[in-house]
């Protein structure tokens, strides 16, 4: 990343990127690019899709509120997206804002609301999730826009539960107990990371948790973190430990 150039604007496109393949904006994205970026020909932009890599392109404008790319040379090859799936309790809309674009910075290559006992929110607004994955994506230099995956309920979530992945239960009530260390001693796996409401896990549910065959119980130390807080420590953890910040 140390040659990455933070200055130019990173612009996800749905479309494929090809050299010299002019790429048509919608009329959003376009009304973003000119009147709230205000970028013109002369500007940078970097474009990616999740597919093709990363691509210097240049800006197109017809008319007043039309613009499109065109992509010059690829500055960076597509790499796998990794493989973290963040599972949390929906939160109320600032906080999910907020987690939800933290898990994308933090690496999560799906995330996926879980509806528990004590969350507080009945429905999550997709779009609006979706809205957020790819701003902190354009944002924080990755290549691919993570999943967002269906809500579910835990009961339902357990039951279909692929025995293949390890899941990292962040459990309020565990003991504290090193989470390096319990990270670092479980087998190795595809992890998926769930993060409970601000109620916390009821007690049945705890119990379904610890009885699935591959979870590790996981401790974020002696006083009880506010969601969004616990899942940026518990990601933290998890990329240092097993994941994409051991370089
Ligand atoms: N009952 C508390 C707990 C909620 S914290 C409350 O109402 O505030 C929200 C979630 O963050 C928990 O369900 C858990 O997944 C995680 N969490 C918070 N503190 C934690 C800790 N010390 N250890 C493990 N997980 C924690």
């Amino acid at each position: 990343m140390a040659s990455y150039d933070f200055r130019a604007q990173r612009l996800f496109v749905d479309v494929p990127l090809r050299e010299a393949e002019q790429v048509a904006l919608g009329r959003e994205q376009a009304h973003y690019v000119l009147n709230v970026l205000r970028l013109d020909e002369k500007s940078p932009i970097l474009a990616f899709n999740g597919r093709d890599g990363e691509w210097l392109a240049r800006l197109v404008r017809s008319g007043k509120r039309d613009a499109a790319l065109l992509p010059e040379r690829r500055t960076r090859d597509q790499t796998s997206p990794g493989d973290l799936h963040y599972l949390f309790a929906p939160l109320k809309q600032a906080r999910l804002d907020y987690l939800v674009q933290k898990a994308v910075e933090m690496g999560a290559s799906a995330i996926r609301p879980v509806l528990t006992r004590h969350t507080q929110v009945s429905r999550v607004n997709r779009e609006r999730m979706l809205a957020n994955v790819i701003e902190a994506a354009e944002q924080c230099g990755v290549l691919s826009v993570p999943d967002v995956l269906e809500e579910v309920r835990l009961d339902s979530l357990l039951e279909g539960w692929d025995a293949s992945r390890l899941l990292v239960f962040c459990d309020e009530d565990a003991e504290v107990a090193d989470p390096l260390e319990a990270l670092r001693a479980a087998a190795p796996a595809p992890i998926s990371l769930i993060v409970g409401p601000e109620g916390g896990f009821s007690a049945e549910e705890r119990d379904r948790l610890l009885r699935l065959p591959h979870v590790l119980r996981l401790s974020l130390g002696p006083r009880i973190l506010r969601a969004d807080t616990a899942a940026v420590a518990a990601l933290a953890l998890v990329q240092a430990v097993r994941g994409d910040w051991k370089g």
